[in-house]
């Protein structure tokens, strides 16, 4: 195929430019860019050479390739297919043995330094790493190898990135994922199988702002894996109305309850599933009627597990305690405690109220000061006060001819 650029890679396979930028558009979407980012991700996908990529598989069921051949979106196969320049893949090899050995070692010293390295399936470690061989090497030898050489390692799958369904339970071949193998610049994108939606946007991410996308501590881009399922799901009107299906099958699932009490571990899982969905946008698991098994979760076979079950007691010696429960106690604790302070606060409030309001009185001016001794307002004083018999009191005003005139000080 000529290496003249993405974007006549993607004209001679058919895209319009209208589609073109639609792509763009959900790239941006996919990446939580605001739209305006568009325009920015059309150009660098236009101005870009197609990407080497060395794709390595461990012990892998193929979901993840699956995921991409078997998808219907016409922008997304374009990617793989054209936008990506696949210089190694076992399975789109049209040679075997040592022929796909060298394909492998001579495209990592074509591009050192320049390639993506895309790893499948968890790595084991048991006997020596004889689990799983490629060209006759420990798959760990080959996977450090590839990945020393790359630009960046992207883990696609639960399995590539802590060992997945192989490290279930007693994990006997050692498997586990891609990250000590990985060097710094390494992402992880869980999910069983990875959405191809996700690698677009971390490959779209690169061509555009030339680094990965901003990642959680498990290295999962946060545009992809920073919001909880259920907070996404359709059905979560029906869980916050209490509208839950019981059994499989029953009036409750027929309508499209949530599907909380048969399992379902969207409410512990970080993905974006709901939003990017699968098959065209058509539809995701939950949407299907089958509950979030939590697959995008770390260890999510021995974590998340039963896949019909709410997830065990956290509590030791109280089985029937689930998570959820003890969710809630800590919840109610923290509004216990909450409104103990608010109650309080409250009392603190009020007592400070009245200790204003006493301040205030005592601080009110005493208003007018007495009258001077002889005013008029001490004329109305009762006789009795002031020591006199009414008939002197009268006749001692009378005795001036002022009506008005003060009292005198012994008339006090
Ligand atoms: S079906 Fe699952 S993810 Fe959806 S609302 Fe119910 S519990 Fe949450």
């Amino acid at each position: 195929m000529q290496d003249d650029g993405l974007y006549a890679a993607l004209v001679r396979r058919g895209m319009t430019r209208r589609s073109f930028l639609q792509f763009s558009a959900a790239m941006a979407a996919a990446l939580a860019l605001p739209l305006s980012y568009a325009p920015r991700i059309a150009a660098a996908v236009e101005g870009s050479k197609r990407l080497p990529v060395i794709w390595i598989r461990g012990q892998a069921c193929g979901g993840d390739t699956e995921a991409f051949l078997r998808s219907s979106d016409p922008d997304t196969v374009a990617l793989f297919l054209d936008v990506l320049d696949i210089q190694y893949h076992d399975a789109f090899l049209g040679v075997a043995g040592g022929d796909a050995e060298l394909a492998r070692t001579s495209a990592m010293d074509r591009y050192r330094n320049g390639y993506f390295a895309v790893v499948e399936g968890s790595i084991p470690s048991g006997a020596s790493g004889a689990y799983c061989l490629i060209g006759g090497r420990p798959a760990a030898d080959v996977v450090r190898e590839v990945c020393a050489g790359a630009l960046a390692t992207i883990a696609v799958g639960s399995c590539a990135c802590d060992g997945g369904a192989p490290a279930a339970g007693s994990n006997p071949t050692g498997a586990g994922g891609v990250r000590a193998l990985a060097g710094a610049r390494y992402m992880a994108l869980p999910g069983c199988p990875v959405n191809p939606v996700n690698l677009a946007a971390v490959i779209v991410h690169y061509l555009t702002f030339n680094e990965l996308p901003p990642a959680d501590l498990a290295s999962r881009p946060l545009a992809a894996y920073g919001d909880l399922i259920h907070n996404q799901c359709e059905r979560r009107p029906h869980f916050e109305f209490g509208e839950f299906a019981t059994e499989w099958g029953d009036e409750g699932a027929q309508r499209g309850w949530c599907l909380y009490k048969l399992g379902c571990k969207g409410p512990e899982t970080m993905g974006n599933c709901p939003t990017v969905r699968y098959g065209e946008k058509t539809s995701w698991n939950v949407r299907a009627g089958h509950g979030c098994v939590g697959c995008m979760t770390p260890s999510f076979w021995n974590a998340m597990g039963p896949a019909y079950k709410r997830l065990p007691s956290p509590v030791p010696f109280l089985p029937n305690v689930t998570v959820d429960m003890v969710g809630g106690a800590l919840l109610g604790g923290v509004a216990g405690v909450m409104g103990v302070h608010a109650v309080g606060m409250g009392v603190r409030f009020k007592r400070r109220r009245m200790i204003a309001a006493h301040e205030r009185a005592a601080a009110v001016p005493l208003g007018p000061l007495p009258p001077a001794v002889g005013d008029a307002g001490r004329r109305s004083e009762p006789a009795a006060t002031v020591g006199l018999a009414p008939a002197e009191h009268g006749a001692a005003d009378e005795a001036d001819g002022r009506p008005d005139a003060p009292v005198g000080r012994e008339g006090r």
